[in-house]
């Protein structure tokens, strides 16, 4: 028998998870798929959520993210929205309360969960998809759905369904996969005071507009007390391990709080380019290589780091973080000019604010400030496939140049296109259109601010 859905939304991570909470809050009956047998993708790594606030600290996305971020606070994990004094707020959560508030907001919501059940074929025809297989253990299941959101970070129903993508850069090059983990009964002052005496250790100051010296920054960073910072490898404390051997090469030690009461930071440092993420043959050959490397940096961080000596490993991250794969190309393209000179148009359906940050092999990243510190508005072209006509695509794989996507991948930006990718699903679902297209732009952006988006009046 094959069962239909108003919505159904493929992959739990920072977008579906949005998009199928916002389904199903404007009324449509939504199913989540997910490959793996757990929700949150990188959102229940530790990472800092960023692109929720642009440089200037001002809050450029709201709905769903702040939704889970309260629910975070409530439930005591919330460390709270922390600036890195060199270029990003992040806001930071401890990913064990975020793991349950998102379970808890979908059940909420009445989404039904259809967990560890990848979807392995679909059929399509006229520009429309009408059947998705889900696979897995428990044999294969088809079902039909008036809308798909694809969430899949690989824009992998999209392509399976005829549309136009482009895969990593230019070259076949790809951003490093890395594997973050966190440290617990870690001495952050310790840390902090360390930073304040040697302000070269760190990436601060990055972006014209915080307007202080390295020096300056680290002070503030010490005041405020998180461990919120970049340790670089252009630092001779970092720099000397790396020359020696003692550490992998890395850009930094990028570390940021989960939890004041565990003494806990989450660490991303470890690194491994060219690795197509889409095949799960080269994923799998890193997996020992991204291990190696986590053990290394605990032990160099023991050893070396002040504030570390007493801190234990807590936690790695329950898999791979995959920085590029597949990009939809869609209806409209978010372009690094788009990005950079900050755009606003009348069709936005969600902002973004990171800056364009794409990692390189060994040392190198690029990173580009948004001018001014401001926000970007991202259109609903941005989500649509130029040939489909009942799809969605959100997050990571939205419809972006490479250098643009740099930015818009952070999972605040994920969430926020996600929001808009379910709800304009939902709406399309319940009146009745049958291509995304037809949907009126007004109803959709005054139904998402009514679900506490925010459309307007940002830098
Ligand atoms: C090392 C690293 C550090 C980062 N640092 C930060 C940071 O500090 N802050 C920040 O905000 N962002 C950060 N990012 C970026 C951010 O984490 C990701 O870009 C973002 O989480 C992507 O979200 P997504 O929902 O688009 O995709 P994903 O989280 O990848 O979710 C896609 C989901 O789809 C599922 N899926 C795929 N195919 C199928 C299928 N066929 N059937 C069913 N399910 C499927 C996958 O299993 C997955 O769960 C970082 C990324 C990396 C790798």
């Amino acid at each position: 028998m094959i069962e239909a859905r108003r919505v159904v939304v493929v992959g739990g991570g920072s977008a579906g998870v949005a998009a199928a909470i916002s389904a199903a809050s404007a009324g449509a009956s939504t199913l989540l798929v997910e490959r793996d047998p757990f929700l949150g993708g990188d959102l229940i790594s530790g990472l800092p959520i960023l692109g929720c606030r642009n440089s200037l600290g001002e809050q450029i996305v709201g709905g769903v993210a702040s939704e889970l971020v309260a629910a975070c606070a409530e439930r005591g994990g919330y460390v709270g929205p922390v600036f890195d004094w060199r270029t990003l707020w992040g806001e930071c959560v401890d990913p064990e309360a975020l793991r349950l508030a998102i379970v808890a907001a979908l059940a909420d919501r009445g989404v039904e969960l259809a967990l560890g059940r990848p979807v392995g074929s679909l059929a399509a025809d006229g520009g429309s998809v009408h059947e998705l297989t889900l696979c897995g253990s428990g044999g294969t299941e088809r079902l039909e759905a008036d809308v798909v959101v694809d969430c899949t970070g690989d824009a992998a129903i999209a392509l399976a369904a005829g549309a136009e993508c482009e895969l990593g850069g230019p070259g076949g090059e790809f951003q490093p996969v890395s594997l973050v983990f966190q440290m617990a009964n870690v001495d952050a002052q310790a840390l902090l005071s360390y930073v304040r005496d040697h302000p070269g250790e760190a990436i601060l100051a990055d972006n014209p507009i915080i307007g202080r010296s390295p020096a300056e920054c680290a002070e503030e960073l010490y005041e405020a007390g998180y461990p919120y910072m970049a340790l670089s490898a252009e630092g001779s404390l970092l720099g000397d391990a790396i020359a020696s051997g003692g550490m992998y090469p890395c850009t930094a030690i990028f570390m940021s709080p989960t939890s004041t009461q565990r003494r806990e930071v989450t660490l991303n440092s470890t690194r491994l380019a060219g690795v197509d993420a889409t095949d799960p043959h080269e994923l799998s050959r890193a997996l020992p290589v991204l291990v190696a490397q986590v053990e290394r940096c605990v032990a160099f961080a023991r050893k070396r780091l002040p504030g570390f000596g007493e801190a234990t490993l807590a936690r790695i991250a329950p898999r791979i973080g995959i920085r590029e794969t597949r990009r939809l190309i869609g209806e409209h393209v978010l372009t690094a000019e788009g990005v950079i000179e900050g755009r606003k148009c009348a069709e936005v359906v969600a902002k973004g604010g990171h800056h364009v940050d794409i990692h390189g092999s060994g040392t190198y990243q690029k990173r580009v400030p948004v001018s001014g510190g401001h926000s970007y508005d991202i259109p609903y072209g941005c989500l649509i496939p130029r040939t489909l006509t009942n799809v969605l695509v959100a997050g990571r794989c939205l419809s972006s140049t490479r250098e643009a996507n740099g930015s818009a991948r952070v999972m605040g930006t994920c969430m926020a296109t996600g929001q808009a990718a379910g709800t304009a699903a939902a709406l399309c679902a319940l009146h009745g259109h049958t291509d995304v297209r037809e949907l009126p732009l007004e109803l959709l952006q005054r139904t998402l601010r009514a679900q506490g988006a925010i459309l307007d009046g940002t830098a």
